[in-house]
């Protein structure tokens, strides 16, 4: 099985394995990082090393990263934190069709608490211009919501444009980072964003843990959506995972150790693999390929089925959109608000790399991928028909 499936999630580094194991048993130290004596201070100091490494991976102060249970948490406490702050009424909130479920239907359910939301249109390559969403803008308007690099079709927004104007007005900013920590520079000390989300699971750290930016200067204030001991800052009551935390910590420190590196391998893979599709005529790559995160290839090949394209791949783990909404078995809402027809949006495939990839293995899979894609067009009448057509 190739697993080209990295941005649904990573495996863990080994090396972060071996600074979670002894946070969780009798021998190491597994006390609650809160309690006030020795084994608790052990602990608490293997969750404020981790602190510093997350923080430093993105330009932040520790002081500034909030942990939660993940990017899913981090997006819910960001957006309705911030609205239920200064109060939902008459509040407005831009936001992108683009976005990952979690900032969407957090939205969504804003908007049952009296919240308006403009949801904008990326154009056609996937790019939600700076100056669509000052004009989305309203004296009403307290937060905006974009992502920095999309999990479907990688697109890198251009968030650092934007944060400065949107500070300018006064509008809180908030980034949903997930598929850009580790893969780009990012430094929250030159780019005035206020909130931003992190998850671990992406970079090579365990499942379950991620954190929230919030800024300190200026304050960026939240109402907690977890209410309980008053941990973080009261911003998010409950016992520290404290081994998840460490591993976060520790996956963290290694991808901005390897940066640089990371990047170059993936983006030379990204685009090896989209090279050997090349010999496959009327196929699409969807997303503006100069605004590329190194390790998402999506690609909508025309004439095909989009299941029976990934039912002839069983040896290929790809996803056919984002992992979180293949689960409804609809065409993807990202390929949708780009302006795909469902069709062509359905017969796409996500590529993603990872630092495990091997060049061998995208050769590998490109071949298979041909194949199939030219064996289905053979069978599809459609496909004939139309090539004849285009030929006469
Ligand atoms: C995976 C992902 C999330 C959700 O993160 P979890 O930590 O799995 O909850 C949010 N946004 C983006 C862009 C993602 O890729």
């Amino acid at each position: 099985m190739i697993y080209l499936d990295y941005a649904a999630t990573t495996p863990l580094d080994p090396r972060v394995l071996q600074i979670m194991l002894p946070l969780l048993t009798a021998d190491g130290s597994f006390a609650n990082p809160a309690s006030t004596h020795g084994p608790g201070y052990k602990a608490r100091a293997a969750v404020e090393k981790a602190r510093a490494q997350v923080a430093a991976l993105i330009g932040a102060e520790p002081g500034e990263i909030v942990w939660t249970s993940g990017a899913t948490e981090s997006n819910n406490l960001a957006i309705k934190g911030a609205l239920e702050f200064r109060g939902v009424r008459n509040a407005h909130i831009v936001t992108s069709r683009t976005e990952h479920k979690c900032v969407l239907d957090t939205c969504r359910h804003l908007e049952t608490q009296g919240v308006r939301v403009t949801y904008l249109k990326p154009g056609a390559e996937g790019v939600v211009s700076p100056e669509q969403v000052l004009e989305a803008l309203t004296p009403e308007t307290v937060l905006v919501s974009l992502m920095w690099v999309n999990n479907e079709i990688g697109v890198v927004q251009e968030v650092t444009r934007l944060a400065p104007l949107l500070r300018e007005r006064g509008v809180l900013f908030h980034v949903d980072a997930v598929q850009a920590a580790g893969k780009l520079a990012i430094d929250l000390r030159a780019v005035p964003i206020d909130l931003l989300s992190v998850s671990a699971h992406k970079i090579y750290g365990p499942k379950g843990v991620g954190a929230l930016y919030v800024r300190k200067k200026p304050r960026a204030r939240l109402a907690p959506q977890m209410h309980g001991g008053g941990h973080e800052w009261g911003m998010r009551s409950g016992t520290l995972a404290t081994h998840q935390i460490a591993g976060m910590g520790a996956a963290f420190e290694i991808a901005a150790a390897q940066l640089a590196a990371d990047a170059e391998h993936l983006a030379g893979l990204r685009d090896l693999l989209w090279q050997r599709l090349q010999v496959l005529p009327r196929i699409l790559r969807n997303g503006d390929p100069g605004r590329a995160a190194p390790h998402v290839l999506n690609v909508s090949f025309e004439g095909v089925e989009g299941e029976a394209l990934r039912a002839s791949l069983p040896g290929l783990a790809v996803s056919s959109g984002s992992a979180c909404s293949s689960a409804t078995q609809e065409p993807s809402y990202v390929l949708r608000a780009l302006g795909r027809d469902d069709e062509l949006a359905n017969a796409s495939l996500r590529f993603s790399l990872g630092r495990g990839t091997t060049a061998e293995q995208v050769e590998q899979a490109a071949a298979a991928v041909i194949e199939q894609v030219l064996w289905l067009r053979e069978l599809s009448p459609i496909w004939v028909s139309d090539r004849v057509s285009g030929d006469a």
